[in-house]
Formats: structure tokens, C-alpha cells, sequence
């Protein structure tokens, strides 16, 4: 229980990725702070499993994120996870779907991060991981917000990272390929749409295309890297963005 006394936000946690890192830093013993949307009933079945509280901010404003962090109170290990895509050709591409896909995925990881820093300087002790994504590092067609968020995310990532190197506190990404949650199955209708293709060919011939282990990896697959990440092991890796994508970024 090497995390015991440590409390731990992690954004978009009420899912996927969010919910299996909110599962692994709980189990080690941290006081877990979780965020995100759904089903009432379910998320309250959450915070019992875990002894979590809940803040139901929407991250998409900067008022969201400072009523997240003054809710949750002082944090010791940040993880900005939440995120959305939207898939569309630059043309058409919505503008509001613009923003807010730059607002989720890349301007509440600053806000949280510059709410969160004066406490883990104060205490010396500090981790801030980010869920980046192979497209923090390569792009694809239609999804002009996402890519240009995530890529934006990762140079936010080595900011961080040089500026409280002294302080105790690493900054790291997690960039992983598709990892089968709610957000990559939520993106198959409009990609079908984008290309004009079925569903079985959009996860065949686009998804796991891009992808040479030719498998989706698992949330839990990606909570144990950031698990380690919180560890004394780690202390010196800082400004690193770790792939965890069947070899995508290999290519
Ligand atoms: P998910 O859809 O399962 O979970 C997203 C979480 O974000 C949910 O808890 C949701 O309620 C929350 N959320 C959505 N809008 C929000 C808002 N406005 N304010 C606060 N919370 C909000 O998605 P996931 O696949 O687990 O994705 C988590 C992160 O991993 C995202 O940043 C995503 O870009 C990244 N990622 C996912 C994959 C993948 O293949 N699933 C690959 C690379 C990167």
C-alpha cells in the first residue's frame, strides 16, 4: 500500500482508462478523487468500491476545473484523463466540437495543473500524468482537434516536467494506441460515416490497422504504468511520453 496518505485526482474516472487508474491507485491505498459523468446509481456503487469521493465537474470550462480542484482539495498525484474525440473531415469539422475538444483534452490539464503544483511543491512530492495517446506524437485524417490536442498535451507535459524538475514533482505522459473503452466503440458510427465503410471494416481496416499487435489493449494495461509512474522507482523519470500502442509509433 505504497500510496497511503497520498491523495489522487484522476479526471474522467467515472470509465475506461480513467476508472482502471482510479481502481490501481486506490487498491495501493491512495484517497481517490473522482470525476467524470454517468449514471448516478453506478457512480455512487463506484465510490463505495473504492472509499472514493465523487466531483462531477465538466472540465470543458475554466470554472469547471477550479471547482474540481478547490472540491477535491490539495492533491498529492494528478491524472488528466478525460477526454473526448470527434471525428470529421477539416472542412466540415464543427466549430464548438473544435473548442471543446481543445477545452477537455488540453486546457483542463493546464488548469488542474497549475491549481494542483503549489501544493506538491510545498510537500516536495508530486505526480502529474497525463493521458496522451499515440496521436500525441502522429496524426490521422478527421481528427484535426484531437491530434492537435494530444500533440499540444505532450509539450504541455515537458513544460511541466522542466520547470518543478528541483521540486520533487515528475510530469509524464501515457500515450496509448486504441484501447477499447467507450471512447474508441463511440467513434466507429462517425468514422463509418467519415469513409464511407462498414462497422466490421472500420475496426479491421482502420483501427487495428494502425495497430501491428492487431489488439485493442486494456485500461487495466495502462493503469499499471501509471501506477508505477506514482512509485519511488520512478522519481527521476520525468518529461516522457510513454507509447503503449502494439508498436503504432514504431512505424
Ligand atoms: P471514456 O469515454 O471511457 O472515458 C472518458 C471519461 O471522461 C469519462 O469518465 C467521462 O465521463 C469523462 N468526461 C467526458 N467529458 C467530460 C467533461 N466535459 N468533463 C469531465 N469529464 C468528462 O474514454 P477513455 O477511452 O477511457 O479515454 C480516457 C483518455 O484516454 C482520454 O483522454 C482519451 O483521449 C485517451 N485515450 C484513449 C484511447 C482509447 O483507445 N480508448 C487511446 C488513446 C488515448
Amino acid at each position: 500500500m505504497f500510496l497511503t496518505g497520498k491523495r489522487a485526482l484522476v479526471t474522467g474516472s467515472t470509465s475506461g482508462i480513467g476508472l482502471a487508474v482510479a481502481r490501481a491507485l486506490a487498491a495501493e491505498g491512495a484517497e481517490v478523487v473522482l470525476n467524470g459523468f454517468g449514471d448516478a446509481d453506478a457512480i455512487a456503487a463506484l465510490c463505495a468500491e473504492l472509499g472514493a469521493r465523487h466531483v462531477p465537474a465538466d472540465l470543458t470550462t475554466a470554472e469547471g476545473a477550479e471547482a474540481l480542484m478547490a472540491e477535491a482539495g490539495p492533491v498529492d498525484i494528478l491524472v488528466n484523463n478525460a477526454g473526448m474525440q470527434h471525428v470529421a473531415p477539416i472542412e466540415d469539422f464543427p466549430v464548438d466540437k473544435w473548442n471543446l475538444v481543445i477545452a477537455l483534452n488540453l486546457s483542463s490539464a493546464f488548469h488542474t495543473a497549475r491549481l494542483a503544483v503549489p501544493h506538491m511543491k510545498a510537500s516536495g512530492w508530486g505526480r502529474i500524468i497525463n493521458t496522451a495517446s499515440a496521436h500525441s506524437t502522429t496524426a490521422s485524417p478527421y481528427k484535426a482537434a484531437y491530434v492537435a490536442a494530444k500533440h499540444g498535451l505532450a509539450g504541455l507535459t515537458k513544460v511541466l516536467a522542466l520547470e518543478l524538475a528541483e521540486s520533487g514533482i515528475t510530469a509524464n505522459c501515457i500515450s496509448p494506441g486504441y484501447v477499447w473503452t467507450p471512447l474508441v466503440e463511440n467513434q466507429i458510427p462517425d468514422t463509418m460515416a467519415a469513409r464511407g465503410m462498414t462497422r466490421e471494416q472500420v475496426i479491421k481496416d482502420v483501427i487495428l490497422e494502425r495497430q501491428p499487435s492487431k489488439r485493442f489493449s486494456q485500461p487495466e494495461e495502462v493503469a499499471a504504468l501509471a501506477l508505477f509512474l506514482c512509485g519511488d522507482m520512478a522519481q527521476n523519470i520525468t518529461g516522457a511520453n510513454y507509447e503503449i500502442d502494439g508498436g503504432w509509433t514504431a512505424q
